[in-house]
């Protein structure tokens, strides 16, 4: 999970205000659940601002730094818009986050495996989905106090860097939490872990396989490498790169050498 940053303003579209201003509008005088859902799933213009979001991000999933160049991304909202589950299980009837639908910064680009929901057994579903258990659940904004700062949530997010910093790479290619067993971070980092899937679908072989090909590059041209040599290295730490979060540390490995120290 690679940091997002977004310079403010957030030069979005042009067109995006006017159309945010017509959508906004028109929700707050849907009064019903039944209406909301209804003009929700009619007006999915968040869609929209997926070539703003995917700029952002080089062409990857905000989550898992994936690219898919043959499968669709998701606009996924970080706080769901209509319905929250915990674990799999219903907060209750009606409740979604419906006030923040079109607001940019709850926008998450998201592969279709990191949003959307797949049973892998009986007991594990995977996909973030609606999703969203906040630290406590006394805190949890409603409708009458529509601030959400206060909310602690248990998914790590993309667009906060300290959030970013609790997952760590091994050269076995998996995430793993980086903080001490038992506190609240690592739960985090491991919750994200699992319910996104991020070792899931033979990705940690994938990376595994690919760093081994790379580390045999590294170690045969020692200290002294060519210049060809560098820059083959070095474009697995563009921001551009799939998963290069793992890239970085699997290359931090090898930080003895001074040339790769330079571009590190
Ligand atoms: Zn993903």
């Amino acid at each position: 999970m690679k940091f997002i940053t977004v310079a403010l303003p957030p030069n979005l579209p042009k067109r995006w205000t006017k159309i945010y201003q017509g959508r906004v509008s028109a929700l707050s005088g849907k009064v019903t659940y039944k209406l909301r859902s209804n003009y929700l799933r009619r007006n999915a213009s968040w869609n929209l601002l997926k070539p703003w979001l995917s700029n952002l991000s080089h062409g990857k999933c905000w989550y898992c730094e994936a690219k898919s160049p043959r499968s669709p991304f998701d606009v996924d909202h970080f706080r769901p818009k209509l319905a929250v589950t915990i674990d799999g299980k219903s907060l209750g009837p009606e409740f979604g986050y419906y006030w923040l639908s079109y607001e940019w910064w709850n926008f998450r680009l998201s592969c279709q495996r990191c949003n959307r929901p797949e049973r892998i057994d009986q007991q594990t579903l995977r996909g973030k989905w609606n999703e969203f258990p906040i630290q406590f659940e006394d805190s949890r904004s409603a409708p009458v106090d529509m601030a959400v700062e206060h909310e602690a949530p248990r998914f790590l997010d993309p667009m906060v860097e300290a959030d970013c910093q609790l997952l760590a790479y091994g050269i076995d290619g998996e995430v793993k939490p980086s903080g001490d067993i038992g506190t609240w971070e690592y739960q985090r980092a491991k919750y994200t872990i699992d319910q996104l899937g991020l070792n899931d679908w033979n990705v940690p072989e994938d990376r595994r396989k690919e760093w081994q090909g790379l580390a045999i590059i590294v170690s045969l041209f020692g200290d002294h490498p060519p210049n060809h040599i560098k820059d083959h290295v070095n474009r697995y730490l563009q921001d551009d790169q799939e998963y290069s979060c793992f890239f970085r540390s699997a290359i931090g490995t090898h930080r003895d050498k001074q040339w790769i120290e330079a571009i590190l």
